[in-house]
């Protein structure tokens, strides 16, 4: 915008734009003003440094509300600077306004989610390069030497890579250059990643797959707003599928993003990817280094980087311009965040293509029940995929009735199922044992006094670790070694191990098949990811014949000579008064077995379990997925559950019970009267006690399709403010109810 010459408006009413208002990632409600300095001008959606109090923030230019009262700049500190990055677009200002609107979050929380402060800065992105000039610096040392003869093909390499090749410190890759024996030249930023080809690797498409990459091409083509179910087994081809679509949008010269659970561990994944396109994708999750996610962040931004994989947060990544998103795995939980702003990034990443106008694409072997119902009632196109690729068949789960069949006391695993182990060892296959708990033993007692070992900071017992001698709190984190006598009772050597975990199924297997290659996989394998991609291909090349495993088994891997897997405890999730416990339960044992018999052989899969005859079981035994979901359809529409029903649950917690209490009470009793919403409780959480924290829950039920949003936003402007530590977090669509 020109600027208004000072004639023209007298100082009463000074021109707009020297004023600007910025969204600062605080817990705010609305923007600051401040003046744009002379020489500077921005726009909406700049990404600038402003002062507040002592300190200087990164923030974004926010559009002025029409009518917003016009204040004296010369009263306004000044815009610090202005980074030279891309402004975020109007459709990203939008979608942050829409999540802090539905999340009832002040904006400035979220926009805190899509900018962070090492990411955005666009800075570092270029580097300096070094070239031999040829001439001999006046001292010679043996690491100058060196450092010349490895430049002598007169070829150009960044200065890290001179030194690295030479042996030397960088010191002496200055030194010499400061000598004028090296000079320096500018080399071009190191691309966030390589340009995909999408005709690199075009694989031959089954009929059904044709037929769902030709849909799913011809929404990319179309640019609108469209969402879809690709729904087929694990093993049906869905990703090659939508690969086609991201093929399409990439011929079409427009972005990609591609949402994963567990982005971390899908080596597998990207090796995919880089075989179909040539070159890996751009990858954005917090295992990334920080300099690599701002070369990402700003490719994005300038539309260099085409298709990017990553986990909930690369939703908030500023694409130029978006042409198709897509959910992988789309049920898995992981995808609600639950602190700071509660949002699903799925439901998310829906509103996301709807605000830039693009396809999206939720793919899974078991839809949410939300996303399911969507697909019925047509609001999701839903495509369908019936068969495995390879042809096999999903394995047939047969269920093994603890009550009747169930192993000897103090062992886990029923003589049935570890008949099948052998036979499987024997014919040269592989064995999996999925039991989703970590450590060695749940619970620690006491023989004597009968003293559980609890966390002295929330309501969970400690579990133990056998592996690294600890008994540990899975909610904080706290770890403490094992004691040798009875915290309460003082008697020696009397504390036992109650129930399972997979460290203890472990021990079982190794005594049980002592010839077996075994290898436990959870997330406390000691050496982090690296080791445990390590283990994963070592699982795939066949090195291990019985892996042991938690739910890190369930996602996403690919192993080709899994041919048994074992269910020890299926009823484990099931229980605890969670709307969504039959869900989560048939959704991961259907994966778990689903892991078997993908590639050569045919795979088996069995269920210990205590109660053959829940409908989950059931379900899963008959194999028949639709009767689990009209079953489950109708329990929650009849229960007023959602989808035919909607949640919020606000938590209030803090250190003194009795205040945290109080306050939950003095919401309940302020929230506005609705005829069609109901508050219930508080009521002291499951989870009673978390990290020294003392939890009460509210939870508030409307019927589908009432803006719950705006009442808890009016609730809240009416609602006393918490004091001293106490907090009050808003979980709308609450997917965990602990
Ligand atoms: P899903 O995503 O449904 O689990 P995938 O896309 O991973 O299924 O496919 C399962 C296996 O079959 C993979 O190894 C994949 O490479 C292979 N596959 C699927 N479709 C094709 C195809 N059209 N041509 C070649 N291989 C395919
Ligand atoms: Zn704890």
């Amino acid at each position: 915008m020109p600027q208004t010459s000072p004639a023209d408006s007298p100082s009463l009413f000074p021109p707009r734009e020297t004023i600007a208002d910025v969204l600062l990632p605080v817990a705010v409600g609305s923007a600051y003003s401040y003046r744009v300095p002379e020489g500077m001008s921005v726009e909406p959606g700049d990404i600038v440094v402003v002062p507040l109090g002592t300190r200087r923030l990164l923030g974004c230019v926010w559009p002025r509300a029409e009518g917003a009262p016009t204040v004296d700049p010369a009263k306004l500190k000044p815009i610090h600077r202005k980074y030279d990055v891309p402004p975020l677009r109007a459709d990203m200002l939008a979608f942050i306004r829409w999540i802090a609107e539905y999340t009832v979050t002040p904006p400035g929380m979220v926009l805190r989610l899509a900018l962070r402060h090492d990411e955005t800065r666009g800075e570092g992105r270029e580097r300096t390069g070094v070239r031999a000039t040829g001439r001999r610096p006046e001292r010679m040392t043996a690491a100058r030497e060196r450092l010349i003869t490895a430049l002598a093909d007169g070829f150009v390499r960044a200065k890290a890579d001179a030194a690295r090749e030479a042996g030397v410190s960088p010191s002496v890759v200055d030194g010499l250059i400061d000598d004028g024996a090296l000079e320096t030249v500018v080399l071009p930023p190191e691309p966030a990643a390589e340009p995909p080809d999408p005709d690199h690797a075009v694989p031959e498409l089954l009929p059904a797959q044709a037929e769902a990459a030709a849909e799913l091409s011809a929404a990319v083509s179309a640019r609108a707003f469209k969402a879809h179910l690709l729904d087929g087994v694990t093993g049906s081809g869905k990703t090659e599928a939508y690969f086609e679509a991201v093929a399409t949008a990439i011929r079409e010269k427009r972005q990609v993003l591609i949402l994963m659970p567990e982005i971390a561990l899908t080596q597998a994944f990207l090796d995919r990817f880089t075989r179909r396109f040539g070159v890996a994708p751009g990858q954005w999750h917090s295992a990334v280094a920080t300099k690599k996610r701002s070369r990402l962040f700003a490719g994005v931004a300038s539309g260099e980087v085409s298709v990017v994989a990553g986990a909930r947060s690369a939703l908030f990544l500023p694409f130029r311009d978006l042409g198709l998103i897509i959910v992988d795995e789309e049920h898995d939980g992981a995808y609600k965040q639950e602190d700071g702003v509660h949002y699903h990034a799925r439901d998310m990443a829906v509103v996301r293509a709807r605000l830039v106008g693009a396809p999206i694409v939720l793919a899974s072997a078991t839809p949410s029940l939300e996303t399911e119902v969507n697909a019925r009632r047509r609001r999701y196109t839903r495509l369908h995929l019936p068969e495995r690729f390879a042809g096999t068949r999903v394995p047939r789960l047969e269920p093994i009735d603890l009550r009747r069949d169930g192993p000897p006391k103090g062992k886990w695993i029923a003589p049935r199922l570890v008949q099948e182990m052998e036979r499987t060892i024997e014919a040269g296959g592989q064995s999996l044992l999925f039991l989703n708990r970590r450590g060695y033993a749940p619970l620690t007692l006491c023989r004597a006094c009968g003293h559980r070992i609890k966390c002295p900071s929330c309501s969970s017992w400690l579990v133990e670790h056998r592996f690294r001698r600890r008994l540990e709190c899975h909610q904080c984190g706290y770890a403490t070694p094992v004691p040798s006598e009875c915290p309460s009772c003082h008697e020696p050597n009397a504390l036992i191990p109650c129930g399972p975990g997979v460290e203890r199924l472990h021990e079982e297997v190794a005594a049980l098949l002592p010839h077996a290659r075994t290898q436990v996989l959870s997330s406390d394998l000691a050496g982090g990811v690296e080791r445990l991609r390590a283990e994963l291909k070592a699982i795939e090349d066949g090195e291990v014949d019985v892996v042991v495993g938690t739910q890190l088994v369930a996602k996403g891997h690919n192993f080709p000579g899994l041919a048994l897997v074992g269910v020890i405890d299926a009823d484990v999730g099931l229980g605890h008064g969670d709307p969504r416990a039959a869900e989560r339960t048939f959704q991961l044992l259907h994966q778990v077995a689903g892991r078997a018999g993908r590639a050569q052989v045919e795979g088996r899969a069995f269920l210990q379990t205590y109660m053959p005859e829940h409908p989950v079981m059931q379900a899963l035994v008959a194999g028949d997925r639709d009767a689990f979901y009209d079953r489950e359809i109708a329990v929650r529409e009849e229960a007023h559950l959602p989808p035919f029903a909607r949640f919020c649950a606000l938590i209030v917690s803090g250190t003194d019970a009795h205040a945290a209490q109080a306050h939950a009470r003095a919401l309940a009793a302020c929230s506005p009267r609705a005829e069609e919403v109901r508050v219930l409780g508080p009521a002291e959480a499951p989870l009673a006690l978390v990290r020294g924290r003392h939890r009460f829950r509210l939870l508030t039920r409307a019927p589908r399709g009432y803006d719950l949003s705006a009442y808890v936003w009016r609730w809240m402007a009416g609602a006393p403010r918490p004091t001293g530590n106490l907090k009050v977090e808003i979980d709308i669509d609450p997917q965990s109810f602990l």
